[in-house]
């Protein structure tokens, strides 16, 4: 067989309102629940969950980078499926709502601190990911602009 020099991805992206993403991409990198993980072709199969973060994938020379929350992702050879609750491209990221969203959640667990309101500390600790993880890629993609 010829040698495959451009061998892709197969990516897509969606939440439960929407196609996020569908793009033939050289790489992907993952916010897997035991850290980032990294996607070429021919990866051996595997299914992950996600924790709400940086999912980025590169097409020539550029890496594009989107905020995921949690999910799970399906890893083929040349496939990856990620099924997220939400997800947002840099640009549709408002950084100060998330920053109030931070601010709410550092507060919560402040109170939630004493040990009965479990459930509340965990719920807390979840959107604060979250409203970390949106402030980090849009400020990534900023900086990639400059
Ligand atoms: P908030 O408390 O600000 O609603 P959240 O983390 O609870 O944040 P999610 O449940 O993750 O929000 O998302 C709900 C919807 O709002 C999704 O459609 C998501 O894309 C959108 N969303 C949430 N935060 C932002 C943001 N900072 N910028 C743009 N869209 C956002």
């Amino acid at each position: 067989m010829a040698e495959e020099t451009t061998e892709r991805i197969h990516v897509e992206l969606v939440t439960p309102d929407k196609l996020v993403l569908r793009e033939e991409v050289l790489a992907v990198s993952l916010p897997g629940r035991e850290g980032y993980l990294g996607i070429l072709p021919g990866h051996a199969p595997l299914l992950t969950e996600l924790k709400p973060g940086q999912l980025s994938y590169t097409q020539g020379s550029l890496t594009h980078y989107l905020f995921v929350s949690g999910g799970f992702a399906e890893v083929q050879p040349h496939r990856v499926t990620v099924l997220v609750e939400a997800s947002e491209r840099p640009e549709e990221i408002d950084v100060e709502r998330a920053k109030r969203a931070q601010q709410r959640a550092e507060e919560r667990l402040r109170k939630a601190g004493g040990g009965e309101a479990e459930i509340d500390a965990l719920r807390a600790q979840a959107a604060l990911q979250r409203a970390m993880g949106r402030v980090e890629v849009a400020q990534r993609a900023r900086q990639e602009q400059v």
